[in-house]
């Protein structure tokens, strides 16, 4: 047997465990190779989908503990046989000693005879010489209504280890989750499943799970939302995940494609800043963004510090401070929008428009020039949405004369309007005096990577082309740009700095902004 008690009083942290789902035995070999090659510390043989597998054998080669789970049908598993062949199968696995059985709570609870012979093979300690019994509970769909009462039950039987695994449909629903593993007097595990559950499973590292599943490699996961080891390990700072790890995330929809926790979690590696940086996906609508507000907030042991804030809850970040009566920063009210949040130990919330401050310092970076310098410089900004508008604040406020060209000329007028711009007709764009000249449309970004938002024939040596747009980090505008000898600056150079102000604001200390910039120069190329 794969002695249970060496785990758990060894560790004491989450362990990270690898489904084994290969069919044939070479190739479940193969799996568990590559799982122990890449540090994993358990493996869940699926026996149910390995029938072919000569798996006595296995359990024997494997220098990991192994979990021995034979899921039926309707639990979402592949066994096909009756629940008789099925605990028969169970009695005969035990004997191959497993560290843990998992067994599904539903079928336990329907049979006095599943109960009697899951007890007979199995243990509800970790330190027995019997395999270790994992109760489970699935919902493919949803999170069911009555979980609490279901977990309550579940924590009455006699098993070692409660596992609840659900679909997490919004981000709301991995909060009775959380509860479950913050509040379980024994060990638990948790797991939501598909893109809004993902932050369950590295939130279970803090919660002080007992283990968390992940997977090799997408193909090769076992549930939808799987994150591959490596990528627990290098994005998210696995192995440096505590209890006392300050929760730090970017709110937005879509985010699963956000460099944002690459980038922030770099930044708190190479300051050795005991921060975890998640995505955090929040449907569209201030509805949507209160709840997960309201929620994470209310749950301080989650130790929620800080957030970025994306598209399309920039506008909702700054009501929903409006609406606490929190600090706002000045110029960020100004913006009509907020990308950063703080929030105190003790629940203070503040918030910034680091957006502006990323472009301004980006420009005059780039121009080697200081913001007073910018005094009285006309500049061309094309568009009139949120980034146009800090970076309009944040010209004005510098004394520049700022042009504003826009597809729509209605919301070009406003904006001119309110902050003492001028709004000049699209087709006039390459005509315009200004030397300085800022796309912050989305126009070139990719995928449409064919477009530019500025005539290559009016673009001139003496021009400076500031292109906010970040993805590709050559635009075709500043390729044009480029050929025309005109100083270039890209949206990575904003990307960076916003970001870099942000985790100056959530930690008090200087960024390591060259590990950024690597971070983020790695993801784009
Ligand atoms: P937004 O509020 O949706 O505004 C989009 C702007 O682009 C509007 O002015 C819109 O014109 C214009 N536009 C979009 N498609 C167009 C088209 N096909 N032809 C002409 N105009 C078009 O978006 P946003 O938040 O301001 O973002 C704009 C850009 O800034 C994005 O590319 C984003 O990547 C970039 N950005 C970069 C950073 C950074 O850190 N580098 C940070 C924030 C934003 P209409 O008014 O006519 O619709």
């Amino acid at each position: 047997m794969k002695n249970n008690g060496l785990i758990m009083p060894a560790t004491q942290r989450t362990l990270l465990a690898v489904p084994i789902t290969a069919a044939d035995t070479a190739s479940a070999r193969r799996q568990i190779q590559s799982a122990q090659a890449h540090r994993a510390d358990i493996l869940e043989f699926r026996l149910d989908h390995m029938a072919e597998a000569d798996w006595p054998t296995l359990f024997d080669e494997a220098s990991l503990p192994v979990i021995a789970t034979l899921r039926p049908k309707d639990q979402g598993g592949r066994f096909s046989g009756s629940e008789d062949q099925r605990l028969e199968l169970l009695a005969e696995i035990a004997k191959a000693r497993p560290a843990f059985i998992d067994f599904e709570w539903p079928h336990f609870a329907a049979s006095s005879r599943a109960r009697q012979l899951i007890s007979s093979i199995t243990c509800d300690s970790l330190d027995a010489d019997k395999p270790a019994l994992i109760l489970s509970l699935h919902d493919f769909q949803s999170v069911p209504s009555n979980l609490n009462e279901t977990i309550a039950r579940m924590s009455n039987a006699p098993a070692a280890i409660v596992k609840v695994v659900c679909m997490a449909q919004s981000i709301q629903d991995n909060l009775p989750l959380l509860d479950f593993a913050h509040q379980s007097a024994r060990p638990a595990i948790i797991l939501g499943m598909g893109q809004a559950g993902q932050i369950s499973r590295v939130l279970a590292a803090k919660l002080g799970t007992f283990l968390s599943f992940s997977c090799l490699s997408l193909d090769e996961s076992s549930a939808p939302g799987q994150i591959p080891l490596d990528q627990l390990r290098s994005v998210y700072r696995w192995d440096r995940i505590t209890e006392q790890s300050l929760l730090f995330g970017v709110v937005g929809s879509p985010i699963a494609h956000s460099l944002s926790p690459a980038i922030h979690n770099a930044a708190f590696e190479q300051t050795d800043f005991a921060g975890l940086y998640l995505p955090f996906l929040v449907e569209p609508g201030y509805e949507n963004f209160t709840q997960f507000m309201d929620g994470f907030l209310s749950r301080t042991w989650l130790d929620l510090r800080g957030l970025s804030v994306t598209i399309p809850h920039k506008e909702n970040a700054l009501r929903y401070l409006s609406d606490c009566t929190a600090e706002i920063d000045p110029l960020a009210c100004k913006t009509g929008s907020l990308n950063t949040i703080v929030i105190s130990p003790d629940g203070q919330l503040a918030g910034y428009n680091t957006d502006l401050d990323g472009a301004l310092d980006a420009l005059t970076d780039g121009m080697g020039i200081t913001r007073s310098d910018l005094s009285g410089r006309k500049v061309a900004v094309l568009g009139a949405g949120g980034a146009a508008r800090a970076i309009v604040v944040g010209l004005t406020q510098a004394g520049a004369q700022v042009l504003i060209y826009n597809r729509t000329a209605s919301r070009a007028q406003r904006l001119a309007e309110e902050f003492a711009a001028t709004a000049v007709p699209l087709a006039q764009l390459a005509k315009t005096p200004a030397r300085i000249i800022i796309n912050a449309t989305s126009i070139g970004m990719h995928p449409d990577i064919q477009a530019s938002p500025f005539p290559s024939d009016a673009l001139k040596p003496d021009m400076t082309v500031f292109d906010t747009v970040y993805n590709p980090q050559q635009t075709l505008l500043l390729t044009q740009a480029a050929q025309a000898a005109a100083t270039t600056i890209s949206g990575t150079e904003m990307f960076i700095r916003q970001a870099a102000k942000q985790f100056e604001l959530w930690t008090g200390q200087a960024a390591p902004i060259d590990t950024m910039h690597q971070v983020l120069y790695r993801a784009l190329a």
